[in-house]
């Protein structure tokens, strides 16, 4: 795990380059390993500023990222930290994320976002599969990384991830009302099933610019998703019946009615039987080289 020589990684272990981000609670910088020249993402928290419960969500972010190995999901590289800070090194994610991708292409043609959903869909897959949930599932969380010939999609910031069972039921408010599914909002009792919606929602935000309920105010956001507030597809883009059919079932306001894990693990949009399980050519996806050149 350690890339260190010594048998206590420290910060002075690296040269701190450029900030990547910041968030909630964290500052990511990239950093270049002194000895091995490799690169890597650190994120930096303050101890300070944390509460007790955002200590916990950290110690739950480490621990499931130490357990998940998938090439969709951010590898967690090191991890350790100083009288000040706390520092989860990661894997180096080079092409930002994909709430900056879709604001610089304004909205992605179909097979674009269905390039990207596939990938999301392999890592929730996996996630699944060792019963664990995100909670908070958005553009800004999903990372880019640009190789020779394809651009990887993923999953990273697991603050709010938590191991839970299919149909065990959570009470805390997590994530981001413009991602939230309306049955946290509303109850502030949900299941694995929210993630669906999230999902709902990104490949909304994908294919129109906006998530569904973009607001002026958070009075506003809450009001729609409180009142269940119909949510349109706009009139001046063609999107394929697979892929409405998707969305109308990840968008459903009611979580009993919402699409099932393996409804849509197994639906024609994100045609999954396909997907290349060596990980060759995952990008060869019906036309979508365009848009990286
Ligand atoms: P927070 O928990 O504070 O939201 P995130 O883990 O989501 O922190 O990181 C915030 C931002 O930093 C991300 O949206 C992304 O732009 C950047 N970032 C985070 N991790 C990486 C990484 N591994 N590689 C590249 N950029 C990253
Ligand atoms: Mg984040």
């Amino acid at each position: 795990m350690s890339l260190s020589a010594s048998a206590t990684p420290k910060i002075t272990d690296y040269d701190l380059l450029e900030k990547l981000g910041s968030g909630s609670y964290a500052t990511v910088y990239k950093a270049k390993h002194r000895q091995s020249s490799t690169y890597h993402a650190i994120k930096c928290v303050l101890k300070s500023s944390l509460s007790n419960t955002s200590t916990d969500n950290l110690v739950t972010e480490i621990k499931l990222l130490k357990s998940l190995k998938n090439k969709f999901i951010v590898g967690l590289d090191d991890f350790f930290w100083d009288d000040k800070k706390i520092y989860i090194v990661l894997e180096y994610c080079n092409a930002g994320n994909l709430s900056n991708f879709i604001k610089s292409k304004k909205a992605l043609p179909e097979s674009t976002c269905k390039y990207f959903l596939r990938q999301l869909a392999i890592a929730v897959q996996y996630m699944r599969s060792n019963d664990i949930s995100h909670f908070d599932l958005k553009p800004q969380n999903l990372l880019l990384t640009r190789t020779a010939n394809n651009v990887l999609l993923k999953v990273a910031d697991f603050g709010f991830a938590q191991h839970l069972k299919l149909g065990e039921i959570n009470f805390t408010l997590k994530g981001s009302p413009l991602y939230m599914a309306p049955e946290i909002i509303s109850k502030q009792q949900y299941d694995a099933t929210a993630d669906l919606w999230s999902i709902g929602v990104i490949l909304y935000e994908c294919l129109f610019g906006k998530a569904p309920y973009s607001s002026k105010t958070i009075d506003e956001l809450l009001f729609k998703i409180r009142n269940h507030e119909r949510i349109a597809i706009p009139s001046n883009t063609r999107i394929s019946d697979d892929c409405h059919d998707f969305l109308a079932r990840l968008l459903q306001h009611n979580p009993k009615k919402r699409i099932t894990f393996q409804e849509f693990f197994e639906h024609n949009f994100l045609d999954l039987k396909t997907f290349p399980t060596d990980g060759v050519g995952i990008l060869g996806y019906k036309n979508v080289y365009f848009i990286f050149i």
